[in-house]
């Protein structure tokens, strides 16, 4: 079947909406129009796959690396956004509603306005969750006017202005445990933040704590290297292997765990800066997608080739797939390429042989112009794309140019374009 797409004059992919009880079909559906699902439904539309269709609710598509820098001031919150109508590529459908469950008997997907489609193949990425209120008292912080994150759209801007106003008192930086989306990104506000304050001659009257947990800074010895350093230089005080368990928003204060010691320690804060601890989509964690008794919620997927064990119509990538990776858009940019050459190769009629590497990347922010790169497989050993990666793990002008500058471009020109 090909698809009924409508594209407005102006290039633009306009949304499909179903009424209750609607049925259609697709020969591929994608479930999640955010870096994974757009990039590779352009790949797909590359191959020639004439059938596509992006289940997506929301009207904006974010580019989430940003955020970090709206956080810490070296962004506007305008630039991390595009309408989804804009980056849905041409010929694909927008179905423009919310996946509630998948029955892999029927192979149809129920939708939140009670449509349903049924598909040939299925691709399962609607990202990850950040579970807020998994923490007694965080939720609450962050509607106050103390608490921020680089993690939601709304929040970083609110960072900022509350880094920005400081010149003195106390901040406190946590970092969750368990799956993340680009777990390292906790830390770039941070630096940013240092670097602000230490230009504005504050960085001295302003205690900067800093809750990882894990017992390194980051797993890797020459990003943790580069990283102590910077710590030293603005005098952050890190505690590892520590958790944040719970906060008093009124009080203003944190209880923070070690959770190799057992020891709890209570801090007063001015501003909260926290990543919220993440897992899979509510919805998907009920379907049969992922591993039985796998309580995380990802959708099982051979990490090699990305199709699902059990329904090998079902393929998944991104942040919502239980890779082995460390979760992030560098990951998933070679997961798409991956998986789109797989599911050609299956339509026809072939054996899919292309194998995804493992490779996923973290560019650290240390300061309002320079980065430590890392590049690493699923062990965290280094995994370099560039010859002389010990200079690009160094930190570098050279690399924050390309993660600040040329990356946003990339992303809205040739990634999401299913051309990089
Ligand atoms: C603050 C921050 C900084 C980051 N920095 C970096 C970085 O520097 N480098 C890097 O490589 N990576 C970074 N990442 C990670 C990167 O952004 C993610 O790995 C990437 O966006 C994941 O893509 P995805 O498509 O799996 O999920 P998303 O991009 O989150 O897209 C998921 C989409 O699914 C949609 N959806 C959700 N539920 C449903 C449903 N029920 N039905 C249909 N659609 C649904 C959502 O609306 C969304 O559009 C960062 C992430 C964050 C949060």
């Amino acid at each position: 079947m090909r698809t009924t797409t409508s594209t407005a004059p102006t290039g633009r992919t306009v949304p499909v909406t179903l009424a209750s009880g609607e049925q259609r079909h697709h020969q591929v559906l994608i479930i999640g129009g955010g870096n994974a699902g757009i990039s590779l439904a352009a790949r797909l539309r590359r191959y020639r796959f004439k059938d596509i269709a992006v289940i997506e609710p929301k009207s904006r598509h974010l580019y989430q690396p940003l955020f970090s820098h709206i956080a810490g001031g070296t962004a506007d919150a305008f630039e991390a956004v595009r309408l989804q109508s804009a980056v849905t590529p041409q010929g694909v459908a927008w179905i423009r509603d919310k996946a509630v469950d998948v029955s892999t008997d029927t192979h149809t997907v129920l939708l939140e306005s009670g449509s349903a489609i049924t598909y040939d193949h299925l691709v399962v990425c609607p990202g990850i969750q950040n579970d807020w209120s998994s923490i007694p008292g965080l939720k609450e912080a962050m509607e106050g006017p103390h608490g921020a994150s680089n993690y939601e759209y709304e929040l970083a801007p609110k960072a900022w202005d509350l880094f920005r106003g400081m010149t003195g008192g106390t901040v406190v930086f946590t970092q969750p445990s368990g799956p993340a989306s680009c777990a390292g990104a906790a830390q770039k506000p941070l630096y940013l933040a240092c670097d602000h304050w230490r230009r504005e001659g504050v960085l001295k009257d302003i205690r900067v704590v800093l809750a990882v947990p894990t017992p390194t800074i980051f797993g890797m010895e020459i990003i943790d290297e580069e990283l102590n350093r910077k710590i030293d230089e603005y005098g952050i005080e890190v505690r590892f292997s520590t958790e944040l368990a719970s906060v008093e928003p009124q009080a203003r204060t944190v209880q923070l765990l070690n959770t190799a010691t057992g020891a709890a320690e209570t801090l007063s804060y001015d501003v909260l800066h926290a990543v919220p601890p993440q897992s899979a989509p509510q919805w998907l964690k009920t379907t049969d997608l992922p591993a039985p008794g796998n309580r995380a919620g990802f959708v099982e997927v051979d990490p090699l080739i990305l199709r699902h064990p059990r329904f090998p119509e079902v393929w998944s990538l991104g942040d919502s797939a239980s890779t082995l990776n460390s979760k992030s858009g560098a990951a998933l940019r070679t997961q798409a390429k991956v998986l789109a050459k797989n599911l050609r190769a299956v339509t026809r009629g072939r054996k899919p042989t292309t194998k995804y590497n493992q490779y996923s990347a973290c560019p650290f922010v240390v300061s309002r112009n320079t980065v430590v790169f890392s590049e690493f497989d699923d062990k965290y050993s280094p995994m370099p794309t560039v010859p002389g990666w010990n200079n690009l793990a160094r930190e570098r002008r050279l690399t924050f140019i390309a993660e600040r500058v040329m990356l946003p471009k990339i992303y809205w020109n040739l990634i999401l374009r299913g051309l990089a």
